[in-house]
């Protein structure tokens, strides 16, 4: 078993190790002052996961709830959480009592959330069993809700108790879904760790990288809590991605969005001269490898028009993340209106084709 220590206001440990699963009661144990807790799984988490997950529990002392829900980004919303909540009451959870977010991304950002919000506060326990919730949701406290007008805009900073990772969970992803957890993985390397890049270019098993994109993950939150300097590079490719993302009206997968993203902040730095080269040639070989895409449809006048209105704009410049050399990013602040221009090189290369 491998431990990370998260250093963030109330520090906390994210273990990872094969069958971690059997032990996440006992694990738990160590850190939670209840021995009751409410365990939240999708419908698609729960027939895999959840009565192993509960008999782990119980067998260290716990009695446990289950609430399950519907599956989907499209139940990311305050309804679902209101569900959660009207349960935990309906079950006498107290202040001192915990939940437990067993299952991806969706899962791990609603249960966070009712955390956050429940008697105004309790603690709760990350089981992330995506890749993606693995080395990105389940490290930094973001929780959060979609609302009709837009991804994640209702949310709270809440941090867990413990994460716990079990990287058997990632054999029953869908391929799809498992890529998805790989954009995050190579954005890391991109950003920050080429040894992590030798490790994926050598075909390196996911599961066995959870580690140390957690280490790289926590490192940035740690250093920069509530995102005002450093944690901007973890948007690399986001900036880009979330505006084909939108293009397509959502219909693409988030970390699809992000590796076209990746592909057009890399290849415009390229060819402005910010960047080494080799370093937009690696990017695309390990995307292909991850079965991600390269490159997108839309054109580059779509794109950046649709990146206009990103969250991350401050003002008249939107701040990008570009690859300045193999295993480093830097921010690099754009005028919102030289964006077009910055990226119309993409055009027949990575946009509009
Ligand atoms: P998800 O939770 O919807 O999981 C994807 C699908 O895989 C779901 O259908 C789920 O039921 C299924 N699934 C989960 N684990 C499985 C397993 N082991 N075997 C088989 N099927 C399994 O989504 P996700 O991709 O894990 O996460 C995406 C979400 O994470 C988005 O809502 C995004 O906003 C959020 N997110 C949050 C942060 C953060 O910092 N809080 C960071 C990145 C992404």
């Amino acid at each position: 078993m491998e431990s990370v220590r998260i250093q963030t206001g109330v520090p906390y440990d994210a273990v990872i190790g094969r069958g971690l699963l059997d032990r996440a009661g006992e694990l738990s144990a160590e850190v939670l002052r209840t021995r009751h807790v409410m365990i939240f799984a999708d419908e698609n988490v729960a027939p895999l996961y959840l009565s192993r997950t509960e008999e782990s529990f119980r067998r260290a002392g716990f009695r446990t709830e289950r609430h399950v829900f519907p599956a989907g980004e499209d139940r990311k919303t305050l309804a679902t959480v209101e569900g959660m909540l009207t349960d935990a009451d309906q079950h006498g959870m107290t202040r001192a009592d915990a939940f437990v977010a067993l299952g991806g991304g969706v899962t791990g950002d609603m249960a966070g959330l009712a955390a956050a919000l429940y008697l105004r506060g309790i603690d709760f326990i990350q089981i992330p069993t995506t890749l993606l919730a693995a080395v990105d949701a389940s490290v930094g406290g973001k929780t959060a809700v979609n609302l009709a007008s837009g991804k994640n805009l209702c949310g709270a900073f809440h941090q867990p108790r413990l994460v716990i990772c079990d990287p058997e969970t990632l054999k029953t992803l869908p391929g799809p879904i498992l890529a998805e957890g790989m954009a995050e993985v190579i954005k890391h390397g991109a950003i920050c760790s080429p040894a992590l890049l030798d490790r994926i270019a050598a075909g390196a098993d996911p599961g066995d990288l959870i580690a140390d994109n957690i280490r790289i993950k926590s490192g940035i939150v740690s250093r920069d809590e509530k995102e005002s300097g450093e944690r901007k590079l973890l948007n690399f490719g986001h900036t880009f991605g979330h505006a084909v993302e939108k293009l397509s009206g959502f219909s693409i997968f988030h970390g699809e969005g992000v590796a076209v993203g990746m592909m057009t902040a890399a290849f415009a730095a390229e060819q402005h001269g910010l960047c080494a080269p080799g370093v937009c040639r690696e990017l695309k070989d390990l995307l292909i490898r991850a079965k991600l895409p390269v490159t997108t449809g839309y054109t580059a006048a779509q794109v950046a028009k649709n990146a206009m209105n990103d969250k991350k704009r401050a003002g008249d410049m939107i701040t990008l993340v570009i690859p300045a050399e193999r295993g480093r990013c830097v921010l690099h602040p754009v005028a919102a209106g030289e964006l077009k221009d910055w990226i119309s090189c993409c055009d027949g290369e990575v946009t509009g084709r």
